[in-house]
């Protein structure tokens, strides 16, 4: 027999054993489950005990939290020429999660960064074994009917018509943010000028606290970034229609085609709601006054806020799930906005964030499928596809290949969970900020700046106590309302926002220091009515597991707080 070439060997020693085999084969799934098996064991080892009670994994000890800490490790990098065993390599790979943030931890509540739901990991790791691709169906197979699935039962529960709307996945808020934008764009300004490129100052209106995508998408769809209107704010964050149709107004003198109008359905720092009927109300008797006008194409950036509408059909009144008074009114003054979603012509959803998947997974929801085929490229652009499928959603995304992942874990985590399972977490976390507020009522120097908005997230300020001789107790709230509304207090915004920094810094070294919180600190949560970026302290509890919260909060949060403010202080 012919000797075997090197190349030929690897193939057979140590190439085969890291393919799913094509052929049913107990020796080979048993290895694969071996591996997983000590995968898993060997990075739940990084998970901390009860007693120690850390929020992050393993040791905190980041490699790349400097510049030289990169140089070094992109130095010191490189491919091996010899290909290691599997069990070397998840070995080899473990530690890099030390130091992370283990996002299920009840101390952990830096952002809307969720644990991921098993059921969406199963989904994303079946995907994995299979590699389906939703460029078309013909690369996906059945998964394909599962994108058709979610995107169906969204629509149901967005208030969509299911045979009109059409959605598919997409890489993050961002994405399905530019392709709300790209059809809004093309749907207002006219197909052509996919072809002939943008040559107009069309306007995109969002408001002052939506999410920086806006800048994005408007500066990737060669848009341009100056065309964004902010509109301002309601005290309770939410955009002022007044201020929105002002705004119509005067781009309508300017001659400035409006173009998207974006509502933020819970914004990332305050959770503002913004009233999307109220907006869609604004738009119509726009469009009745200035008959040559196209309707402006109105997206709903409802990537965190969506979740709200697994309450739909809930009955407040008999309140099955038994929530408290004070949840059940939060999460019904939510949803009374939410409920009206299906005024959008499209919707950004995000599985990954308040639906609890792995990343990524975000729908971009569309009312009305025909708006699609303004979007669609032609067949022999793209010649190598689409000859045998009827779902061919390749056709109008920006991405060629896309994940059956997506849908996956999205399906399974909805299939598990379902509306009962949601309802109970966003319960949960509404009663963990409920508490939480209440702990921070109760704490001398500690004032809530959202009071208003009801989602998971607290923002909050700290003041010294020097401030007590002037105001009295309730000196936190005294001093933050002049900040707010008196641009005599300027320069104290300004100092202040100042010891707020400070005072997250002191957390942040609290974190992993002194097994603290893991929250966090955002410079410029809205303006003040002067016009001056207010920074604040934020903590988004996003965990099922806690016990008690006013007993869990009172000792994982505020007494962090208080001993980061008394170290500031000094
Ligand atoms: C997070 C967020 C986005 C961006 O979504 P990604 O999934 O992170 O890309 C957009 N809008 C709002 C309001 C967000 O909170």
């Amino acid at each position: 027999m012919e000797q075997k070439r090197v190349w030929e060997r690897i193939i057979e020693e140590k190439v085969h054993g890291a393919f799913v085999n094509p052929y049913q084969d107990y020796e080979s799934e048993a290895r694969l489950k071996e591996v997983m098996n000590q995968a898993i064991t060997s990075i739940s080892s990084l998970k901390t005990t009860q007693d120690e009670d850390k929020c992050y994994l393993g040791t905190p000890n980041c490699i790349v939290d400097t510049e030289e800490g990169i140089a070094k490790v992109k130095k010191e990098v490189s491919i091996p020429k010899t290909s290691s065993s599997l069990e070397q390599v998840m070995e080899e790979v473990i530690p890099y999660f030390n130091g992370m943030y283990n996002l299920a931890h009840p101390k952990t509540m830096f952002n809307v960064v969720p644990a991921a739901g098993i059921p969406s990991m199963m989904g994303s790791f079946l995907g994995a074994m299979f590699n389906p691709n939703l460029v078309e169906q013909d690369y996906a197979g059945n998964i394909a009917a599962l994108e058709i699935e979610v995107a169906a039962m969204i629509s149901k529960l967005v208030g969509y018509d299911e045979q009109k709307s059409i959605g598919h996945f997409t890489f993050g808020g961002t994405g399905a943010y530019l392709f709300g934008t790209k059809l809004g764009l093309t749907k207002v300004l006219g197909k052509e000028t996919r072809f002939t490129g943008i040559r107009e100052d069309a306007q995109l209106l969002v408001s002052e606290v939506g999410h920086f995508a806006a800048i994005n998408c408007s500066d990737w769809t060669g848009l341009g970034s100056n065309q964004i209107r902010p509109i301002h704010l309601n005290r309770d964050n939410s955009m002022d229609l007044n201020h929105l149709e002002e705004t119509m107004e005067a781009c309508y003198k300017e001659g400035k085609t409006v173009a998207v109008i974006v509502a933020t359905i819970g914004t990332t720092d305050a959770f503002g709601v913004d009233d999307i009927q109220g907006i869609s109300e604004v738009v119509d008797r726009f469009v009745e006054r200035h008959k040559d006008v196209k309707r402006p194409f109105i997206y709903a950036d409802a990537v965190i806020g969506w979740a709200w509408s697994m309450f739909r059909g809930y009955d407040f009144e008999t309140n099955e799930l038994e929530l408290s008074d004070d949840a059940k009114k939060a999460i019904q003054e939510v949803y009374n906005k939410v409920q009206h979603l299906h005024v959008a012509d499209a919707i950004g959803i995000d599985f990954h964030k308040t639906g609890f998947s792995c990343y990524n997974s975000t729908l971009v929801l569309v009312k009305d499928a025909k708006d699609l085929d303004l979007l669609a490229r032609k067949g022999h652009d793209m010649a190598y596809l689409y000859q045998f499928s009827a779902y061919t959603p390749g056709k109008y995304t920006l991405e060629c290949s896309r994940g059956g992942n997506y849908p996956l874990t999205a399906w399974c985590n909805l299939k598990y969970f379902g509306l009962d399972g949601y309802r109970a977490i966003l319960a949960e976390h509404v009663e963990a900020e409920i508490a939480l507020r209440k702990l921070f009522k109760e704490t001398e120097g500690i004032v809530c700046l959202n009071e208003e908005d009801h989602g998971f997230v607290t923002l909050f300020r700290v003041y010294p106590s020097s401030l007590k001789e002037k105001y009295g107790k309730d000196y936190a709230r005294m001093q933050y309302e002049h900040e707010l509304c008196d641009e005599a207090y300027s320069e104290d915004l300004a100092r202040f926002n100042q010891f707020q920094l400070d005072v997250a810094s002191e957390l942040r070294r609290l974190t992993f220091e002194e097994n603290g919180p893991a929250l966090s600190y955002t410079s410029d949560f809205r303006v003040s009515d002067y016009g001056q970026p207010i920074a604040s302290l934020k903590a988004y509890p996003m965990t099922p597991f806690r016990n008690d919260h006013i007993e869990d909060l009172q000792r994982d949060v505020v007494a962090f707080v208080e001993k980061a403010m008394r170290a500031v202080e000094q």
